[in-house]
């Protein structure tokens, strides 16, 4: 049973949350995925035409695409956490810590509301991961 049925008033809110800020990601990744590509493109029409001049710069391209797509990477991670948010909003288990059962408070929802752990869960698995 969850120990707090929050309003459905208040998941709408979450739901529309989480919506737009899935709509902002994938529009990121869709426009950091084209420069990417662009950026491989480049690099190919270099290669043909002057490659001896361009080796230097090439290592700088490398260096940006792989930033790009460190940055695609973390934007794919969080919608896949929104998505499984609003996975959670269907079945009812939305606002609930995963470790521990108890209610995630309103107030970090509404700063993270993809969140699955309370601020004592999550301090627990930053302090262990900060052993690693
Ligand atoms: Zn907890």
């Amino acid at each position: 049973m969850p120990a707090r049925k929050i309003a459905k008033k208040t998941i709408n809110e979450f739901r529309k949350m989480l919506i737009a800020k899935r709509q902002i990601l994938s529009g990121d990744v869709n426009c950091m995925e084209d420069q990417a590509l662009k950026g491989n493109l480049a690099n190919s029409a270099g290669e043909l035409s002057h490659t001896p001049l361009h080796l230097a710069d090439r290592g700088t391209d490398n260096y940006e695409q792989d930033f790009t797509l460190s940055l695609i990477e973390s934007a794919e991670d969080e919608m896949r956490k929104i998505n499984e948010a609003l996975d959670r909003i269907s079945d009812g288990s939305f606002g609930i810590c995963e470790p521990c059962g108890n209610s995630i408070p309103l107030e970090r929802l509404r700063v993270i509301p993809h969140t699955t752990h309370c601020v004592a869960c999550q301090a627990k698995i930053e302090e262990e991961e900060g052993l690693w």
